[in-house]
């Protein structure tokens, strides 16, 4: 794990490709931990994987609003989206010249957004609505989808660059989905990993030890868990997948960039 990035300020050089965890508290931001955000940059490319409470202010830290190529939304649930809407209010308000930045997400999240903005978001975005079957291109990355098992619609991800290296994203998902969805030879996948032991399989969500074996079932290069809800121990969750997986696995934290 590379902390900080390599690129403040001047963007990725051509060809960097790398994940930059903006937030990863599990379904409600903790104190000092935002919700869910990814920053996913290849080169000039910059896409806000996820835009959770709190992750706004730290998409900041690593990338000035203007030079953003997308934005993508897994799914509806807020806390995967709830900063599009502070977002909106710069695009709308202060940067006009802004508006009209690509946002990529389910049919659910788009009419939440835009209820809670006041009716629209057609002021601040190009809105397009994804489902499991979309292939999107930002920039010089190819997106695919996959549907999970979880309550809404939710989309995991898949990002793949022109020399073939690839980024996963399992998004919110129970046991009823597998990683195997995404494709073969994801060489870094982020698993989410709500849940200990204790509560497997009462809500979708997974374990530590379910993100494990999932991972080992779809030949992953590398794993790092994330979304541990708050109040559980993450270094548990890290150890259960660990052994289901197989070789090492990272616990996902606030500024920490992987490259791929
Ligand atoms: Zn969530
Ligand atoms: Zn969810």
């Amino acid at each position: 794990v590379v902390s900080g990035g390599a690129s403040d300020g001047g963007g990725a050089g051509a060809g960097e490709f790398s994940v930059t965890v903006l937030g990863c508290s599990g379904s409600y931001p903790g104190a000092g931990a935002p919700s869910t955000g990814y920053l996913v940059r290849h080169g000039a490319t910059a896409v806000w994987l996820d835009a959770g409470a709190g992750t706004f202010a730290e998409l900041q830290r690593h990338v000035e609003v203007a030079d953003l190529t997308a934005v993508v939304l897994t799914h509806a649930h807020v806390d995967h989206w709830a900063d599009l809407a502070q977002l909106r209010t710069v695009l709308r308000y202060f940067r006009p010249d802004l508006a009209g930045l690509a946002v990529y997400g389910t049919a659910a999240t788009h009419d939440l957004a835009a209820h809670l903005v006041g009716g629209t978001l057609d002021d601040a975005f190009a809105w397009t609505t994804i489902t499991a079957d979309s292939a999107v291109v930002t920039g010089s990355l190819r997106w695919s989808f996959s549907l999970t098992d979880h309550p809404v619609e939710t989309l995991a991800v898949r990002a793949d660059t022109p020399d073939d290296r690839s980024f996963g994203f399992s998004a919110d998902t129970g046991p009823g989905w597998s990683p195997v969805g995404l494709g073969p030879g994801l060489d870094l996948f982020l698993c989410e990993a709500s849940l200990d032991d204790a509560d497997a399989d009462i809500v979708a969500h997974l374990t530590g030890r379910q993100a494990g074996a999932g991972a080992r079932a779809a030949g992953v290069g590398r794993l790092v868990i994330t979304h541990v809800l708050p109040g559980l121990d993450g270094e548990v969750h890290r150890g259960d997948a660990e052994h289901a997986f197989g070789a090492p696995v990272a616990l996902a934290a606030p500024g920490a960039t992987y490259p791929i």
